[in-house]
């Protein structure tokens, strides 16, 4: 920090100009106060002193005749012979006696002289009225001296005077002129003290005043700085924030610009951190993340980066790599990282996954570098892969798709899903004998968003689990609502590949017994397609569940490559004619054929066969012809909200 040099001294000298002029005009006001005062105090002191002046040398002498009429000869005798005294020793400069009018009477400087001539002189009778008037002036410059511009400072006074025992009659105005000098010299000595301690005192006050706002300015600095590193650094690693982060990749992109260089952005993601969290509790959870940051930071070059960018999320920055090479730093990284580390007693090893993106070849500004990394990670997540660069062309990189994700989540506990309900039709008779529960997503903004725009999505990202588990639950509470009325009425759900978990049969019982649903009234349809990734483990819960008593049915069927020869083999009840053939087979005859055997084939199996996608009245006469036994279609009706499906269940059979 720079408390010193230049930067300080620019600071005091910046604080030192600021705090000055207050200092200076305090200074200014004070001085002109006091000058004020003093010269009051002044003013005052040669009242005082006229006032001893006319008491103790003119008023003894008076005998009570007004000065309009002369003065007596006794009066003027002693009246010359007291101020002659005052005059010689200079206690006063000039003393003349004036009529109540202004008139002069009496001249000290000149005791025999008549008197003057008769004139109105204002300050004269202002003493006459108020008994007295003093003020600052200079010798000679009244008018009745003729205006004299150069006479010597002095304290001019006039004061009413009385005769002895008449103390309300004025006789007349005594006017002197009192030396300045003498005060002024007092009065100066004291301004002089006293400004000598105003500016000491105000020296004083603006260093102490510096030494406190300098010391606070420091202090304020120091935080503030302390905040910032706060902010920019994540607390819990020590390692740069997202802040950071995008500054050095900023840095790095303009560097390797410069040098030719290519530069690996990396994002890591640790796997199943939230079960560590779970399981071993935040505190081991934040061990774990110090574990983590610690050997990144080790296992890298000082010149690499590493930050943390949120959660159980990392950034890396490699500048200078080649794009070979990125790949065995990044297997190094992980093998660094699953080196055994002890957590609350419990021994765990880090995995973790990689997503990276490199400038310039794949990416060519730092904004889209950085999301692109991003995406490698979704879809090294996704794909369960350890490490994954980015490459462009895979639908999974959309960021419209990823935002989409986001949303769902969300979706999924907002109330936003809703289902409804196709009838499955009896060929023969024409009645309602299940629904098909299909779910819709009313998106705020999007509107209506139907199951083929999001359903892969929820696949592709694991929220499949909470979206099934939502439909069989509110399928299965319309079910059990319905069936108070119609109790041989079934359900058809639609249960999704990844779906087929070890935990769906034991979850299926659970929601049956929870809703007071018959196992048999409930039906899964599965595509073809689910049993394509693991047919062994998709065959043995089918059957679990099939023993159980659910019915299971096989959706979309002819899309996929089943073989006709394995179909006897799976655990299921149906069969449900893809609608592509159903929907082709009054002008196709190759459809046609196909679904004349699939019903057959069906048949020789015992199962059950559906006809979905029956939009004409020719296809549902083709198909009862080739003894389809149950119908699905826009012929009947379209998917319905709850309210409206119930409807059908009243009335006569559907168009037969
Ligand atoms: P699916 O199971 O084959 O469902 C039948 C689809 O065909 C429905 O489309 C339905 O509206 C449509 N359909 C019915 N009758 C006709 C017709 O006469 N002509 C034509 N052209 N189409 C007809 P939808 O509701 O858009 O659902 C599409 C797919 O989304 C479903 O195909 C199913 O695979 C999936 N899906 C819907 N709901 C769910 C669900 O809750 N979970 C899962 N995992 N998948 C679902
Ligand atoms: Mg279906
Ligand atoms: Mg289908």
């Amino acid at each position: 920090m720079e408390t010193t040099g230049w930067g300080g001294l620019r600071r005091f000298g910046a604080y030192a100009l600021v705090t000055l002029v207050p200092v200076v005009w305090l200074g200014f006001v004070l001085t002109h106060t006091f000058r004020t005062e003093i010269e009051r105090d002044a003013i005052q002191e040669a009242r005082a002193h006229a006032a001893t002046v006319s008491a103790a040398a003119l008023e003894p002498f008076l005998r009570g005749q007004p000065f309009s009429l002369g003065l007596t000869s006794d009066e003027r005798v002693d009246i010359a012979r007291t101020t002659s005294t005052l005059l010689e020793r200079g206690t006063v400069l000039q003393l003349r006696l004036r009529t109540n009018d202004g008139q002069i009477v009496f001249d000290a400087a000149d005791p025999a002289a008549g008197p003057g001539d008769a004139i109105i002189d204002p300050e004269v009778q202002e003493a006459v009225e108020l008994g007295s008037l003093v003020a600052l002036t200079t010798v000679g410059s009244d008018a009745v001296d003729g205006k004299q511009v150069d006479g010597a400072p002095a304290v001019e006074a006039y004061i009413a005077l009385y005769a002895v025992g008449q103390p309300d009659r004025v006789v007349g105005v005594a006017e002197m002129y009192l030396p300045y000098a003498p005060i002024a010299e007092g009065q100066q000595h004291t301004l002089n003290r006293l400004l000598f301690t105003i500016v000491v005192g105000l020296a004083i006050l603006w260093m102490v005043l510096a030494a406190l706002v300098l010391s606070v300015a420091r202090r304020v600095r120091r935080h503030s700085e302390q905040a910032e590193r706060v902010a920019l650094h994540d607390q819990l690693t020590g390692l740069p924030g997202r802040a950071i982060y995008a500054d050095r990749v900023d840095a790095a992109l303009a560097a390797a610009g410069r040098l030719g260089t290519d530069v690996a952005l990396v994002v890591i993601d640790i796997d199943r951190f939230k079960e560590v969290n779970d399981t071993l509790g935040h505190r081991n959870g934040d061990a774990l993340l110090r574990i983590v940051a610690e050997r990144l930071t080790a296992a890298l070059r000082p010149g690499d980066t590493v930050a943390r960018l949120g959660g159980d999320e990392f950034g890396v920055i490699l500048p200078g790599v080649r794009s070979d090479s990125v790949e065995a730093i990044l297997r190094r990284l992980q093998d660094y990282l699953a080196q055994e580390a002890e957590l609350g007693g419990v021994v765990v090893s880090v995995e973790a996954s990689m997503g990276y993106a490199m400038w310039p070849c794949d990416a060519d500004h730092a904004d889209s570098l950085v999301q692109r990394a991003d995406l490698a990670l979704y879809a090294a997540k996704t794909a369960r892969a350890a490490i994954v660069r980015y490459h462009p062309g895979v639908d999974e990189f959309d960021p419209k798709r990823l935002g989409l994700i986001a949303e769902l989540r969300r979706a999924i506990g907002a109330d936003e899903l809703v289902l409804h309900y196709q009838p499955k039709v009896e060929a023969a008779t024409g009645r309602v004998v299940a629904f098909e529960a299909l779910v819709r997503w009313v998106h705020p903004t999007r509107g209506m968003v139907p199951p083929n725009d999001f359903i892969p999505i929820a696949e592709s990202t694991g929220l499949i689990s909470p979206l099934t588990h939502w439909v069989v639950d509110t399928a299965l509470t319309q079910l059990a609502e319905w069936s108070r009325s119609y109790p041989e009425l079934s359900m058809a759900v639609n249960i999704s590949a990844r779906n087929l978990r070890d935990d769906l049969p034991g979850w299926i019982m659970n929601r049956l017994a929870a809703h007071g649903v018959r196992a048999d009234q409930l039906v899964l349809e599965i595509t073809e397609t689910s049993f394509a990734t693991d047919p062994v483990r998709a065959t043995a819960l089918l059957e679990e569940l099939n023993a159980a008593g659910v019915k299971v049915s096989l959706d979309d069927f002819g899309q996929g490559y089943t073989s006709l020869g394995s179909l006897g083999h799976l655990p299921v009840s149906e069969l449900k004619i893809d609608r592509g053939f159903v929907l082709a087979m009054e002008t196709s005859p190759e459809d046609r054929a196909i679904v004349a055997s699939v019903i057959e084939l069906g048949h020789q199996l015992g199962l059950t066969v559906v006809a979905e996608g029956v939009e004409t009245e020719a296809a549902r006469d083709d198909l009862l012809g080739l003894g389809c036994d149950t119908m699905q279609g826009y012929l009947f009706s379209r998917p319905l909200p709850a309210a409206q499906a119930l409807g059908l269940l009243g009335t006569a059979p559907l168009r037969v």
